[in-house]
């Protein structure tokens, strides 16, 4: 990216849709399921029939609720309201929203990094059906013919609705994926981008640093997973600036990501609002759940992946990287409770961040876990050692003690490898000289020779110590 970010700033805003996974739609009885025959989970209010009347779905209510609390929003008294618009994938000719009075009000979300995001809104709306446009690329304008599938028509929605707090791509992933991880966490989606359980709507625009406004924003749709996203950001800032610096005005416009052509296109306009009429929907009534409702659903929250790390990092000592990582694999647990038994908490972070990403990971037993990490930590066994019986111990379980001497791993004792060390330097004198004048790059020859003779027996980091231990106090100086 050639953007000069000493004098530009990003700023973005998302809009997140997702699916609520309830087992019905929002407003009636006919399945909300992903993936089945076109047109079979339908019923009369899906399509829109004369007659049909929509009944509000209390699961649906109960998860916006939940995501609502989780998000640290205030839950209002809401009101439904029709938002009217012609479209094929659409047979009401409206789409039931919550409009100017949502059922969650201002909220925020903090990232890993410790950033804190402003959540504007998350209200309760329908989703609509799915067309498929074939033949012309599967653009409408160039299409042969055009299919209609309903069977999404109706399924509950949330759009979580962020606050232009966010300042570059990499910021817009982690917001993402911290929203993914507390949808999954209290059981609102399956956070299934792929499936389009979760659909962002990217708002960007750029100033210069300083300034007191903020730019004119474009939002760019059909983003459908992380590293698009990423993409689009860069893609759309530069494409601003470059307009800006030879003199052009950004009109406000809605803009399409094309991942093939790696950029974004415009869609249309949108310098004028858009008109839909809404008015309160007639066929319901306000939403108000009661207090007793809510308190209910709080004391029923799940810890959240924010709370999970903070906890980690109190218990443990690891970075806010370090626990991010652990958090996101679902390792913290396991981490704790090998501290239970008394693990050793470095070592036990070490071990989570970079040698337990195998899915099998989760299923270690804790105690075994502490138990191999004090062998590690005390040199029971060396580290190349250590990874040996940890990879096999998440294989296979079993006891680190026993699978360590099954590979004839065997701590060595200090005397033993004193003698090594010593003899090692009577036979090398001039590699010896070097490594007492300082020479770093002679450190790795003694240390490799020792693991030969010991057949990788000896942990490394004792060695580089028994060596500098025999540098003559003159050497020193
Ligand atoms: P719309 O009806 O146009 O979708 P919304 O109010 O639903 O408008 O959403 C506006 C979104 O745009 C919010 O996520 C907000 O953070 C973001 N946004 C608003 N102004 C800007 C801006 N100047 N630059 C980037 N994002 C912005
Ligand atoms: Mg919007």
């Amino acid at each position: 990216m050639s953007i000069d970010l000493s004098v530009w700033e990003i700023v973005i805003g998302l809009e997140v849709h997702t699916e609520l996974a309830t087992r019905t739609k929002l407003f009636c009885s006919a399945p909300n399921e992903f993936g089945g025959e076109p047109n079979t989970n339908i019923d009369p209010l899906t399509l829109g029939l004369p007659g049909s009347l929509p009944v509000l779905n209390e699961q649906a209510v109960e998860l916006a609720i939940r995501v609502g609390l989780a998000l640290n929003c205030t839950i209002d008294r809401s009101v439904f309201s029709r938002k009217n618009y012609f479209y094929p994938d659409q047979p009401t000719n409206y789409q039931i929203s919550q409009f100017d009075l949502p059922i969650n009000g201002e909220g925020w979300l903090e990232l890993p990094s410790g950033k804190v995001i402003g959540v504007e809104r998350a209200h309760l709306e329908e989703d609509t059906g799915k067309s498929t446009h074939v033949g012309g690329g599967g653009r409408i304008h160039d299409a042969t013919y055009s299919l209609v599938d309903y069977n999404r028509a109706g399924v509950p929605l949330l759009e979580i609705v962020g606050r232009p707090d966010l300042r570059s791509g990499d910021e817009a992933r982690a917001y993402v994926s911290e929203l993914r991880a507390i949808l999954v966490a209290v059981g609102a989606s399956d956070g299934k981008m792929e499936e389009g359980s979760l659909r962002v709507d990217c708002n960007v625009s750029v100033r210069k640093h300083g300034d007191a406004e903020l730019g004119t924003r474009c939002e760019i749709k059909n983003i459908n997973s992380l590293r698009s996203l990423g993409r689009a950001v860069d893609y759309e800032a530069e494409r601003q600036i470059d307009m800006i610096l030879a003199g052009e005005r950004i009109e406000q416009q809605t803009r399409h990501w094309n991942e093939d052509e790696g950029r974004t296109l415009k869609l249309r306009s949108k310098e004028q609002a858009d008109d839909y009429r809404y008015f309160p929907e007639p066929d319901l009534v306000d939403l108000a759940p009661s207090q007793e409702w809510i308190d209910r659903v709080r004391a029923a929250l799940p810890i959240l992946p924010a709370a999970r790390r903070h906890r980690l990092c109190e218990r443990s000592g690891a970075d806010t990287a370090q626990a991010a990582l652990i958090v996101e694999r679902g390792l913290d647990d396991l981490c704790l409770a090998a501290l239970d038994f008394g693990a050793d908490p470095s070592r036990t972070i070490t071990h989570a961040e970079h040698n337990l990403s195998d899915p099998k990971a989760l299923e270690l037993d804790p105690e075994m876990f502490a138990k191999l990490t004090n062998m590690d930590a005390d040199g029971t066994l060396s580290s190349t050692q250590t990874k040996t019986v940890l990879a096999e111990l998440v294989q296979l379980g079993g006891d680190p003690g026993a699978i360590a001497d099954t590979h004839g791993f065997k701590a060595m004792d200090s005397g033993e490898l004193d003698s090594v060390v010593d003899q090692l330097i009577a036979e090398n004198p001039e590699q010896w000289q070097r490594f007492c004048e300082g020479d770093p790059k002679i450190s790795g020859f003694f240390v490799g020779k020792v693991m030969k003779a010991t057949q990788g027996q000896a942990d490394g980091k004792v060695v580089a110590g028994l060596l500098a231990d025999r540098v003559p106090n003159a050497a020193k100086e």
